[in-house]
């Protein structure tokens, strides 16, 4: 790899030791872990000394590391190289283009990671099932699932190295929670009849009960100062001067249910039958209200500008404002619509409202 044999872009999430010394020069330390392979094996593999060197010195560089002075080497370790059917070439639906009912999924499509090709395997499965009955296919959006981001940035803008998933990727990530991805999926497991989305659907409907049952206790109840001024100089927060609603309480930083629940008995008795997720759940939705229905009105808003036209011959050079690879990549892509300009890598929101300015909206 290093004197240029090998020419593959690797895995940069999983750097080998030779790589990471290459790349991280300036450190002097790095961590090891040491994890045993199984309950009756001896064998130990080495995690964060992967290696493609040659066999003898890797042997050579394990005996000296503090504690492996004696080590025995079962295998060496080996580089991986990748290759990939440029995603490009499949519909969102992970069916390629070129052959109808093929569905491809997993590192074929340029990713790496046990859960990337485990969502796209589960997508792909899903929708060549759909194809055979005829029924129409299953896309999630990147504002309703990860696996939507995974698989829209695959098929529309391509990868030029083994692509991992990350939350950073998605720019709904305020929607993206993990306490609601039951919310947001169950229903739509339910719907196509996956295994074992009856029962889960039985709890996403005691969730959201709960939820709005909880939302409305803290929108009714009031407390007053000294019920509340206690805890509220415990936390550092500004003391109240008059009887004030619950709900305006909990939107403050310091304040959580947990701690309000300690001092205020009747909150305490009204919680106490919900689950501790159902809770959390509701102290979430009401104190970033304000953030998640800002997220909500932007993936609405993006909905509706999806489809509006791009000129093919739109001079984007003449843009002022736009980043200079936004302009690049326009001029090189030519979207059809604000929703592909979008989706361009390094056309970021804001190259996006420019645009929607300049286009008049
Ligand atoms: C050393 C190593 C460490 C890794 N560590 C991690 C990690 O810690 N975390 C992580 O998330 N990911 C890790 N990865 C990446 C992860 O393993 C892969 O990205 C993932 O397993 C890919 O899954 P897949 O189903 O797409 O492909 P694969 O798991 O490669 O499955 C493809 C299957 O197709 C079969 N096949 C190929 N050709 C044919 C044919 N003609 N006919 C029939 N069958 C065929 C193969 O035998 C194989 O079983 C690691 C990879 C390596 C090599």
């Amino acid at each position: 790899m290093f004197n240029g044999r090998i020419q593959g872009v690797g895995p940069r999430y999983c750097p080998s030791i030779e790589d990471k010394i290459d790349r991280f020069s300036d450190k002097d330390r790095h961590q090891l872990f040491v994890e045993p392979e199984g309950r009756d094996t001896v064998e130990i593999y080495i995690n964060g000394f992967s290696s493609s060197l040659p066999e003898d010195v890797q042997y050579k560089a394990l005996r000296l590391v503090p504690g492996l002075e004696n080590a025995k080497m079962f295998r060496p370790g080996y580089a991986i190289e990748y290759d990939y059917f440029p995603p490009t070439q499949l519909q969102t639906t992970l069916e390629t283009n070129l052959i109808k009912n093929l569905f491809f999924a997993g590192q074929i499509n340029g990713t790496t990671g046990y859960e990337e090709a485990a969502c796209q395997g589960l997508m792909a499965g899903l929708n060549a099932a759909l194809a055979a009955k005829n029924e129409a296919p299953i896309v999630l959006k990147r504002s309703e699932a990860y696996i939507g981001v995974l698989i829209d940035d695959l098929v529309n803008k391509g990868t030029e190295e083994p692509y991992r998933m990350f939350t950073s990727r998605a720019e709904y990530r305020i929607l993206l929670r993990q306490d609601n991805a039951d919310l947001r999926l169950t229903p739509i497991a339910h719907r196509l009849g996956l295994q074992g989305a009856e029962g889960r659907m039985e709890r996403v409907h005691a969730k959201n009960r709960a939820v709005a049952e909880i939302d409305a206790f803290f929108r009714n109840a009031s407390v007053n100062p000294d019920e509340l001024n206690g805890y509220l100089q415990s936390v550092d927060s500004a003391l109240i001067g008059q009887k004030t609603k619950l709900h305006n309480i909990l939107l403050r930083p310091q304040v959580d249910i947990p701690g309000l629940a300690k001092i205020l008995p009747e909150l305490a008795r009204f919680l106490a039958p919900y689950d501790l997720e159902f809770v959390e759940m509701a102290e979430i939705n009401i104190k970033y209200d304000g953030y998640i229905k800002k997220e909500e009105e932007m993936v609405s808003r993006m909905a509706r500008l999806e489809d509006l036209q791009l000129n093919a011959d739109f001079d984007y050079s003449g843009i002022n404002g736009l980043s200079i690879e936004a302009r690049q990549k326009l001029a090189h892509t030519r979207p059809r619509t604000i929703g592909q300009a979008s989706r361009i890598s390094g056309v970021n929101p804001a190259d996006v409202s420019v645009l929607l300015v300049h286009l008049g909206r």
